[in-house]
């Protein structure tokens, strides 16, 4: 059965939101893909978007029909809000907190804000973004309380219904490699392994069982351990049928 609302995607071309891309393409007759560019140090991100894009719709042709436009909205002032020579005042508390002390608070809230309105513009009525409450981070903007609030905060606010899916919130990384795997099988996970970005640092790099990316940043680590978690439980399950 095919939801009949069109969906839009919160996609920066990491795993993630591919992700929840391909998981919104399963399950609604149109999707469209929103990203954000606040002149990230790292436009590769940017570059990715396009290819995962491609790939998807040339690998999955139930999905090709469904993938609509794409949009990237300029959000500079996002990085205004990260510049650390700017915000001062409370960066060295967040580094003490163990947040990065280029983090922006709520950031979640304003990419939701901002992709509500084109949502709205756009005919769609479903929000699909990758925050997951069992990552590591525990960035309050990402907890599913929030996400329901925000949820209904912008359905009083636009005077619409406005649903926030969250796929990914009770994941860890290896149940989102488990999941790809469901939905696309084999190709959507080499799809993933090969064209997805996440390092922190923006190297494309090496090339890795996981994909592309320095290795060593907490990103790249993250990633690796989700994936040999999940390859250990598949091999396991494997074993034990
Ligand atoms: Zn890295």
């Amino acid at each position: 059965m095919i939801d009949a609302r069109t969906a839009l995607v919160l996609f920066s071309g990491g795993q993630d939101s591919t992700a929840c891309l391909a998981w919104a393409l399963q399950r609604y007759a149109r999707v469209e893909t929103v990203g954000f560019d606040y002149g990230q140090r790292h436009r590769i991100e940017l570059d990715c978007r396009l290819t995962v894009r491609q790939q998807l719709a040339t690998q999955f042709t139930p999905w090709a029909p469904r993938l609509g436009d794409d949009h990237v909205l300029d959000v500079g002032l996002i990085g205004q809000l990260s510049d650390t020579a700017l915000t001062a005042e409370r960066a060295i508390e967040l580094q003490a907190n163990g947040l990065p002390n280029t983090f922006v608070p709520g950031r979640n809230l304003l990419f939701l804000g901002f992709a509500a309105a084109l949502a709205y513009r756009r005919g769609a009525s479903v929000l699909v973004g990758g925050m997951c409450e069992t990552d590591f981070s525990g960035y309050p903007d990402c907890r599913d309380n929030t996400l329901k609030a925000m949820q209904l905060a912008l359905s009083l606010g636009l005077d619409t219904p406005m649903t926030v899916e969250t796929p990914l919130m009770w994941l860890t990384k290896a149940d989102t490699w488990a999941l790809t795997q469901s939905l696309g099988g084999d190709a959507l996970t080499a799809l993933i392994v090969e064209h997805t970005h996440t390092c922190y640092l923006g190297q494309r790099g090496q090339r890795h069982a996981w994909g592309h990316g320095c290795g060593t940043c907490p990103a790249c680590e993250l990633r690796a351990r989700g994936h040999a978690q999940w390859r250990a439980g598949r091999q396991h399950t494997a074993e034990a049928s």
